[in-house]
């Protein structure tokens, strides 16, 4: 992968610039200009009901189509958007965006699944996110009840100011998922008291199956316990039949992963829902 090669290439720099890393600064500018000369796309993952095979939901994830890099993975520049704070500008954007295609969608006679779009604790903590929200709500003329925020574990460790917001987003309509469940801190006795719909189990716990039964059981229990407690449970990051049957044999309702496709850009995820209209065969 060439964007890390060269990152090699400028770590060897680093210690000459005070530790300051030249492949991250210039990473930190690219990404702002990114922003400036639309460089960032948003790709579309569907999630599909396990007993259905009906598309319920779809994943907004961002992409940066870097100009010399080419694709430079979310992983790569999300943290340090996090780090830079650049993420409160990009995050605006995500979900301007998602909420765009979601409205053209509904335009277009595009069944009424919401869109999810991921947030990080840096935006969530942003004292104009709930008014950004409302804002592009607003703007788009989109029902909140299209959009869902993916939030994760980590937003507990602000437990109070983190209830007061999910509280208000509920009010407004918008639907909350916690992501990547069971890789964080959460207390589960707070998170019932959050006014949270679905729980995703990490795709890290998925992909072990079935070649870990400790993983096995874990992914068995997450299960149980948000049937129990009513979440709706969604399994991330599903790439085999065999996987698929574990899930569905223990009443998993969603599911999402490349055994269904890999996230695509909207014009290819119309052709998808088209060849998949009347749901996904198992
Ligand atoms: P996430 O929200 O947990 O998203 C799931 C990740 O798993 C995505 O990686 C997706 O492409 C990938 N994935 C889906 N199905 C499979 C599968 O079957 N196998 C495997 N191996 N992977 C699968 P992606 O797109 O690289 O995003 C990585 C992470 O970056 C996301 O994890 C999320 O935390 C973050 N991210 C992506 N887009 C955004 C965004 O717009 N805003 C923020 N704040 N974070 C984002
Ligand atoms: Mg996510
Ligand atoms: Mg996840
Ligand atoms: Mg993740």
């Amino acid at each position: 992968y060439k964007a890390k090669e060269r990152g090699n290439n400028f770590q060897f720099y680093s210690s000459s610039l005070n530790g300051i890393s030249v492949r991250k600064m210039e990473l930190e500018n690219g990404l702002r200009k990114a922003l400036e000369f639309n460089q960032l796309m948003l790709y579309y993952q569907p999630q599909c009901s396990l007993t259905t095979g009906e598309i319920v939901g779809m994943e907004a994830l961002i992409r940066w189509d870097h100009p010399e890099h080419g694709f430079v993975p979310p992983s790569e520049f999300i943290p340090l958007a996090e780090e830079t704070g650049l993420i409160v500008p990009i995050g605006k954007w995500v979900l301007r965006e998602a909420c765009r295609q979601r409205k053209n969608w509904s335009k277009a006679g595009i069944a009424d699944f919401p869109i999810a779009v991921n947030v990080s604790v840096r935006q969530f903590e942003d004292d104009h996110f709930i008014e950004y929200i409302a804002a592009v709500l607003e703007e788009m003329d989109l029902d909140a009840g299209l959009l869902e925020l993916e939030i994760t574990e980590s937003i507990m460790q602000n437990l109070q100011r983190s209830s007061y917001i999910l509280h208000q987003l509920e009010g407004m309509g918008v639907l909350l998922a916690i992501d990547d469940f069971g890789t964080g801190y959460s207390s589960l006795s707070y998170l019932n008291r959050l006014p949270i719909q679905k729980i995703k189990i990490d795709k890290s716990f998925v992909q072990e199956v079935p070649f870990l039964a400790s993983q096995e059981m874990l992914v068995k229990t997450i299960i149980d316990m948000g049937l129990n407690l009513n979440y709706i449970v969604i399994a991330e990051g599903i790439e085999t039949e065999h996987q698929l049957e574990f899930l569905r044999q223990n009443e998993c309702a969603v599911g999402q992963g490349y055994l269904f496709t890999k996230p695509l850009p909207a014009d290819q995820i119309e052709r998808y829902l088209e060849r998949n209209k009347s749901g996904i065969r198992f």
